[in-house]
């Protein structure tokens, strides 16, 4: 069996579902589970809708949820056509009679805990799976939909979750092996489960990247495909550099410091369970569904090229402390990332020397908060507009000279700050933003220009 996972821009439109269908239907005799999103942006809507009625803006909290209802019934509409629409529509009304009810109570209470929260949440997830089922079975694919709350089975931490792998497993086995054998395609929603007690709880923003991992693993998938928008990963971000190549394969880890520094196309920590399992992982396009995409597996391949990827982070502020004396006093390092730590402020790059210490951090507004409270400890200054460039390939590891041909290669573009990281996969650099557009290109000249075939298109 394999899983399939259609993400939200997947699962947008009438259009969307019907690529999806199509998808789906060539992979029906290898016995495929398909997990979906919710449509695209309905879980931001979602939890507007649940923090305007935690406010008591009740009517602000139904109008938008009035919109949202809309957009599924006219998608059911085109999907469907007015035979079966008028008999399922039912069934949606109901599901948003329920959500309206819910924001009423909020709204009354006047408290959004993170208990509601997963509840209001969950109604994305809910319509899709409700709505894809039919759509698959209208076009004679047999669907069946499967509630992942009586499946995946949680802790009680509201809004991130944690899966109870032994129940979970077992729970999912049991429901859809049957569903399998008689060569039905279970449907689910991703990013919704339940606590033991039937609470309906959710496993994280963008989680549903997880729940495909998690049936995958629990059902020693053959394979797990995550259908996106884009053809896979690539060796850099192709708006920076035209000469952007897709990545053919790439392992676990790579992947993971990639998304860590910018690539937005998954967040592959969430893959983990397959891949402990030594299960395949594919990046796909659903509108383009016939290029290969990016296999992500738990070894790395063999390559010829010393990096996978460059991956730049833009908005990033350094914040240098000079404390010429009190760097080396006992419990100095601590104070400093107490600081960061109370404004909330998360570093990315650490990088110190003999009186000093530069950190990097998201630009945000906390920042000169965080500085004057700073200065009471140590000297503080802080610089915005900078960008964090990562070069990631497990080649880099036990590689000599790549550091010196990696700044040859920047030539006079002024570098701020150095960090290697401990996983030794990636040689991460600081730079001023203006000046990314140029270092990636310099860079993709210096290592990309040839190519390893079997690890790049
Ligand atoms: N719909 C959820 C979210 O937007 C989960 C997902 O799409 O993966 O976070
Ligand atoms: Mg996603």
């Amino acid at each position: 069996m394999l899983v399939m996972k259609f993400g939200g821009t997947s699962v947008e439109s009438a259009a969307a579902i019907n690529r999806a269908a199509e998808i789906v239907r060539t992979r029906v005799s290898q016995n495929p589970v398909v997990i979906v999103s919710a449509m695209a942006k309905v879980t931001d809507q979602l939890l507007t809708m649940g923090q305007h009625a935690g406010l008591g803006q009740r009517d602000r909290a139904l109008e938008l949820s009035r919109s949202v209802r809309e957009r599924h019934y006219t998608t059911a509409g085109e999907l469907l056509g007015t035979g079966i629409f008028t008999q399922f529509h039912t069934e949606l009304e109901a599901e948003f009679d329920a959500l309206d009810e819910l924001l009423r109570g909020i709204a009354a209470v006047g408290e959004l805990t993170p208990r509601t929260t997963d509840n209001v949440l969950s109604f994305g997830e809910r319509l899709s799976s409700k709505i894809i089922t039919q759509a698959f079975s209208a076009r004679d694919i047999h669907s069946h939909l499967v509630d992942a709350r009586e499946c995946i089975i949680t802790d009680a931490t509201h809004t991130r979750a944690v899966p109870l792998f032994d129940e979970t497993n077992a729970r999912l086995k049991n429901r859809l092996n049957p569903l399998l054998h008689r060569s039905h395609v279970p449907v689910m929603g991703g990013f919704i489960a339940s606590t033991r007690d039937g609470i309906t709880t959710t496993i994280g923003r963008g989680g549903s990247d997880f729940s495909a991992a998690i049936v995958g693993a629990a059902l020693d998938a053959e394979r797990i495909e995550i259908w996106t928008d884009v053809d896979g990963m690539m060796t850099t971000d192709p708006g920076l550099c035209s000469d952007a190549r897709r990545i053919k394969v790439i392992s676990f880890e790579e992947a993971a410091e990639l998304a860590y520094f910018g690539a937005k196309v998954l967040h592959p920590a969430t893959l983990l369970p397959a891949i402990q399992k030594n299960i395949p992982v594919y990046v796909l396009n659903s509108r383009n569904p016939k290029c290969e995409g990016t296999r992500i597996i738990s070894q790395s391949p063999s390559c010829r090229n010393t990096f996978k990827a460059i991956a730049a982070k833009k908005r990033i502020t350094i914040v240098d402390v000079v404390a010429a004396r009190m760097l080396g006093a006992h419990g100095f390092l601590r104070a400093i990332f107490e600081a960061f730590d109370r404004h909330r402020c998360a570093v990315d790059v650490v990088s110190t020397s003999e009186v000093s210490v530069s950190l990097t951090v998201d630009s945000n507004e906390a920042i000169p908060k965080l500085a004057a409270d700073l200065a009471k400890i140590a000297d503080v200054k802080y610089e915005g507009r900078k960008a964090i460039v990562c070069l990631v390939g497990e080649n880099l590891r036990g590689t000599p000279g790549i550091a010196a041909r990696v700044f040859t290669a920047l030539g006079e573009i002024n570098v701020r700050m150095i960090s290697q990281g401990a996983s030794e996969i990636n040689l991460t650099f600081v730079i001023n933003e203006d000046d990314v557009p140029e270092a990636v290109r310099r860079l993709h000249a210096a290592f990309f220009s040839e190519l390893d075939p079997d690890v790049f298109e």
